[in-house]
């Protein structure tokens, strides 16, 4: 199985690797339904050349629709798509997914396993000659590390190399976009932070435009230029993983960022009072209803001078973190403070709090 990297190759490369041009995807009032639910609800979103961009949501959101959608194995009910400014696709007419220049990558990357990686590889090369889909199946493979695998079969290789070759075979058609749903999911978590950096450095050397589907806030921060985040159908926030993690529009993008306590309170006096303290609220109107929101990370134990005092009622260690469960005069329901370990005395119980004005939010309450 030992196949030696082709002399050639290298050479051809040189020729070869311009691939194609990133192209942009633009998303236009894109509405779905099934059985006359609706699943997409007007999704406007541009996916700019090259970028690498973070489908988040929870499941049932429609992140898989809207890939789908854009593959061209799924019509929208209204709206249309365009790549590079061109519409491919609207209710009325749509270009064939094989025509789009679009790759997609499914959820468990499903290789042929009677088939080698070469062969894999070359599954969609049909419109190249045998020798030519060999060899742009074999640079697809050795993009991702595995030219020496290509005459073994999937099941000979590790979680991790599979992902590399389903990767491998969805690059190999030298896709403009590259779509790909969950390509993690099935993947050891230890084993995930590497390659998904192996796959984000993959992404950029192919200068594909990408879209890349998630369900955990934390790869998408690792992985995307931008997050556009999806509930129920709609798209909530799009910006950079630090603009939704430090300026959510609402409770749903700020829970999905960080672990939450949540409390509520009425603004008087461009303040808003909660067991937690006193936060500045002048820009919403007096009497508003408001949630208060504290990262479980923005609690730290005070060396005197805390804002705030508790009383531990559990804690658990977490390795480099400590989970504390804490009662505090004026709330009923205890809170949750996840603190550095080694900060908090093992026989501590009544203690001062700190804490980080820049891990609360204050959000109009829905309810
Ligand atoms: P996600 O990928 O974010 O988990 P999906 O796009 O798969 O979400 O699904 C969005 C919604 O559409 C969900 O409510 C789901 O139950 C529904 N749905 C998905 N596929 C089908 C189908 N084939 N028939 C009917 N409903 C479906
Ligand atoms: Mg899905």
């Amino acid at each position: 199985m030992n196949i030696k990297p082709d002399q050639n190759l290298a050479k051809d490369t040189k020729q070869k690797t311009g691939v194609s041009f990133a192209a942009s995807l633009e998303f236009r009032n894109i509405h779905h339904e099934y059985n006359g639910k609706e699943t997409l609800q007007g999704i406007n979103l541009t996916v700019e050349p090259g970028e690498v961009l973070c489908l988040l949501g929870p499941s049932g959101s429609g992140k898989t629709t809207l890939l789908r959608i854009a593959a061209g194995i799924e019509t929208q009910s209204q709206g249309s798509l365009f790549l590079n400014g061109q519409e491919i696709c609207s209710p009325k007419s749509s270009l064939p997914p094989e025509k789009r220049g679009i790759g997609l990558m499914f959820q468990d990357f499903a290789l042929f396993p009677h088939m080698t990686l070469l062969e894999n590889a070359k599954f969609g090369l049909t419109a190249l000659s045998s020798s030519q889909a060999k060899d742009q199946a074999l640079l697809a493979l050795k993009r991702v590390g595995l030219e020496n695998y290509a005459d073994a079969y999937p099941h000979l290789l590790s979680g991790g190399e599979q992902q590399r070759a389903a990767l491998a075979r969805a690059i190999a058609p030298r896709p403009a976009v590259l779509l790909m749903d969950e390509p993690f999911s099935g993947l050891d978590s230890r084993l995930k932070d590497t390659i998904r950096s192996d796959t984000l450095s993959i992404l950029r050397e192919a200068r594909a435009t990408s879209i890349v589907v998630t369900h955990d806030a934390e790869e998408a921060m690792q992985m995307a230029d931008r997050i556009a985040l999806l509930r129920d159908g709609k798209l909530v926030q799009v910006g950079t993983g630090r603009e939704l993690y430090e300026q959510p529009n609402d409770l749903f993008t700020a829970s999905f960022f960080s672990d939450l306590n949540v409390l509520h309170g009425r603004v008087k006096n461009g303040q808003v009072e909660t067991a937690l303290g006193q936060f500045d609220a002048k820009r919403f109107n007096d009497g508003t209803k408001l949630d208060v929101a504290l990262r479980h990370s923005g609690i730290t134990v005070a060396k005197g001078q805390g804002d705030l005092v508790a009383r531990v009622v559990t804690r658990r260690f977490m390795g480099r973190l400590e989970q504390l469960r804490l009662a505090i005069p004026g709330s009923e329901e205890l809170i949750s403070a996840s603190i550095r370990v080694g900060h908090l005395a093992a026989n501590a119980t009544d203690i001062e709090l700190k804490i980080d004005k820049r891990d609360v939010f204050l959000f109009e309450s829905q309810s």
